[in-house]
């Protein structure tokens, strides 16, 4: 069967990067976060961090060209791996082009999955969120919801806010996602390649719906 990337679309807060963790552990692939790359440039204070702080901290998107080299760097790395996972990437229809033509070349074929939530949901759920340092696990319910005195429930380690996730910062991020990343719907439709699933609900009923299509697509390309 062909190589696969699983693009996973939707606005912050919809729940990517907890079905990213969820899909990534029962299929054992990779899943990038270039999110999750760049807060940890920063961190680190590297060049390339230090370049995207300021961007993330205001909520903007930081120029295509520095994602689209974490991906080229990780999708030649996981080269041989059936299936990768990406979550938040690509949000811009050029970094769309970018991929598509990378895969291309990789022999990879792509599919978004479009997790779609009003945004008024997402602003409480946002500010709710609270998340694992350690072990990137995401708590939905402010820092006391799931772990024991702002602990992590699955590695004990202390639970930390983003410092995007304030009212401010998440109404100008869904904007963003709105004026740049909402036409990559359009863009995987045209191509046949957008599924979308009900953002509403449990975790685990928007992963079964997610594994549901995944499946589909397997029996698909057997026939
Ligand atoms: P996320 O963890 O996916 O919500 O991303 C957090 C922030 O990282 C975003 O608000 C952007 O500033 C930046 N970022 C993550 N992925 C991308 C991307 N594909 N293109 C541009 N900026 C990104």
């Amino acid at each position: 069967m062909a190589k696969r990337a699983l693009i996973l679309l939707g606005p912050p807060g919809a729940g990517k990067g907890t079905q990213a963790r969820m899909l990534a552990a029962r299929t054992e692939s990779p899943s990038i976060s270039t999110g999750e790359v760049l807060r940890q440039e920063v961190q680190r204070h590297t060049e390339l961090g230090e370049r995207a702080r300021k961007l993330m901290e205001a909520g903007e998107l930081v120029p295509d060209g520095l994602v689209n080299e974490i991906i080229r760097g990780r999708i030649v790395a996981d080269g041989g791996r059936p299936l990768t996972i990406l979550d938040g990437y690509p949000r811009t229809v050029s970094q769309a082009e970018f991929l598509e033509d990378l895969a291309g070349r990789e022999g990879i074929q792509t599919l978004a999955i479009g997790i779609m939530v009003d945004d008024e949901a997402l602003v409480g759920r946002l500010s709710r969120r609270w998340n694992c340092p350690r072990c990137g696990k995401i708590h939905n319910g402010g820092p006391d919801a799931e772990g024991e005195h702002g602990r992590c429930d699955e590695c004990g380690a202390t639970l930390i806010q983003r410092s995007d996730d304030r009212p401010e910062v998440i109404r100008e991020r869904l904007q963003v996602y709105h004026r740049l990343t909402q036409p990559l719907i359009d863009f995987y439709r045209r191509r046949e390649r957008y599924v979308a699933v009900d953002g509403e609900g449990t975790p685990e009923r928007i992963f079964g719906l997610i594994v549901d299509i995944l499946e589909k697509q397997d029996r698909a390309a057997e026939v």
